[in-house]
């Protein structure tokens, strides 16, 4: 035995002389230049080259063996999908054996090509019949999907290929939003954020309040642009297709960017390069959830229930949860507002106070921070459009030409200036607050005190996918 070792001792020795390492792995990269293959001495990071500076993608765990495309300066280069990737030499040592450890399934082709990671993905590989994990990969990483096996996902890494759990990445369909069903608030809030982590370089997810249930409020920004308008939807809650609305069109507008297509004739990133465009999708999250859900989803059941008169049917709910309407709720000419309850209930009540509710002041700060040059602020029902509110003659003129050029793409009838239109309304506030056009659309025929049928999504579109663009497109003096 003891001889034994002796001998291997000494074979080694004459490797080393020989200018090759041992078959462990070991060796300096002075002595194996020509090694393409190396082994991870510790768990090591690996970077993309974002701007000139090394970025961490991922973690390379500790004695797995990787492929190197080339080196540069002191990294090896090699490929995390179709991406250049970096590697600390130091952090690694030459690996001269024949076999490269493999151990995944062939798998079967899967229909898109693409994904990313949405939390911390784990990628393994199958060592005598156990999942081994060997890199985890920081979220928001795009790889190529090269097939799919029973739930999880094949990538390839540093020439390897790795299976990477269905849980933990995004699949990129180009086509998110399922605007043909009831939307709800979670739903609204999963595509909300796969759709940022798509396109991080164009788009971007804000929380820009809380809703008295605690329920986030979120801004979608889409576009590079310095001049900016604003589309909101769901102030009142038995509204929400104007979300579905909404939302599609954050799905449809980011793809077109994206492939650089024209939409409804607007070149969408010429467009999009020029005005950025923010969407408030849900601004009334608690309410639209009560009319969905009903009462149980509130955090004070009991209190709704009073409020709607102890019925459960709250499909006619437009208030958010505490009963105060919040399209009544802003400082414009908020004392005179015509037809209030007086009390909390399903609609109509303003409040005790303009901005008392925390949705208002979301939407009341997120405008103030910015420099909006128009804004549209989506309702249901009844095919009309508000336009009108106490601007000057100058921004009256300016802004019943553009209400003409939406009513003529909707077909919706424009309201007719009053002497004294009732205020509170978001519309309202913007035209005399910020000095721009604030428009509110009101989709679907009438209704009725309901929300408007899922079946009528199509017409809907039609007719308004293009009105943000045609805002965005619009000189605004
Ligand atoms: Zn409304």
């Amino acid at each position: 035995m003891k001889k034994f070792v002796g001998l291997v001792l000494f074979i080694s020795f004459l490797i080393g002389l020989g200018g090759a390492a041992s078959a462990s792995g070991e060796g300096s990269w002075e002595q194996n230049q020509e090694a393409n293959r190396f082994k991870t001495k510790v768990d090591a990071p690996l970077f993309y080259k974002e701007d000139g500076e090394f970025v961490k993608k991922a973690r390379l765990l500790k004695d797995e063996v990787f492929e190197r495309v080339g080196t540069e300066d002191d990294y090896h280069v090699l490929k995390l999908g179709t991406h250049t990737a970096y590697v600390k030499m130091a952090d690694t040592a030459p690996y001269l054996e024949e076999d490269m450890p493999s151990g995944v399934a062939d798998g079967e082709p899967h229909k898109r090509f693409r994904i990313v990671s949405h939390y911390t993905a784990t990628l393994y590989y199958e060592k005598e019949g156990k999942l081994t994990a060997f890199a985890r990969i920081v979220p928001g990483v795009k790889m190529p999907l090269l097939a799919q096996h029973g739930d999880f996902f094949i990538v390839q890494i540093g020439g390897r290929k790795a299976y990477v759990k269905g849980h933990d990445v995004s699949v990129y369909t180009g086509d998110y939003v399922n605007p043909n069903k009831t939307y709800s608030f979670e739903q609204m809030t999963t595509d909300l954020v796969e759709l940022a982590l798509w396109y991080p370089e164009f788009a971007s997810l804000e929380r820009i309040g809380k809703s008295v249930d605690g329920r986030f409020i979120y801004a979608f920004r889409l576009g590079t642009g310095d001049e900016e308008i604003l589309v909101d939807a769901s102030h009142h809650a038995r509204e929400h297709l104007t979300t579905n609305l909404i939302m599609e069109m954050i799905d449809r507008y980011t793809y077109a960017y994206q492939q650089g297509h024209k939409l409804g004739g607007y070149d969408m990133r010429e467009l999009l390069d020029k005005t950025t465009i923010w969407f408030v999708p849900m601004v009334n999250p608690d309410g639209v959830t009560l009319v969905q859900r009903g009462h149980t989803s509130a955090k004070n059941p009991a209190q709704v229930l009073r409020l709607n008169g102890n019925k459960k049917d709250f499909s006619a709910w437009k208030a958010n949860i505490r009963g105060v309407d919040l399209n009544r709720q802003y400082p414009a000419d908020w004392e005179n507002i015509c037809c209030d309850p007086g009390k909390p209930g399903p609609q109509n009540y303003k409040g005790t106070k303009p901005l008392s509710e925390p949705e208002a002041r979301a939407m009341y700060d997120f405008t103030n921070a910015h420099s909006f040059k128009g804004a549209l602020t989506y309702h249901s029902s009844g095919e009309i459009l508000y336009w009108y509110f106490h601007q000057d003659s100058r921004r009256k003129v300016r802004d019943k030409a553009i209400a003409q050029k939406i009513s003529s793409r909707t077909g919706y009838r424009l309201v007719k200036p009053k002497k004294n239109p009732s205020g509170g309304g978001f519309s309202d506030w913007f035209t005399i607050s910020q000095n721009k056009p604030g428009f509110t659309p009101e989709i679907s025929p009438y209704v009725g005190a309901r929300p408007v049928p899922n079946s009528s999504f199509l017409s809907v579109w039609k007719k308004n996918y293009t009105i943000p663009l045609l805002l965005a497109d619009e000189e605004i003096k």
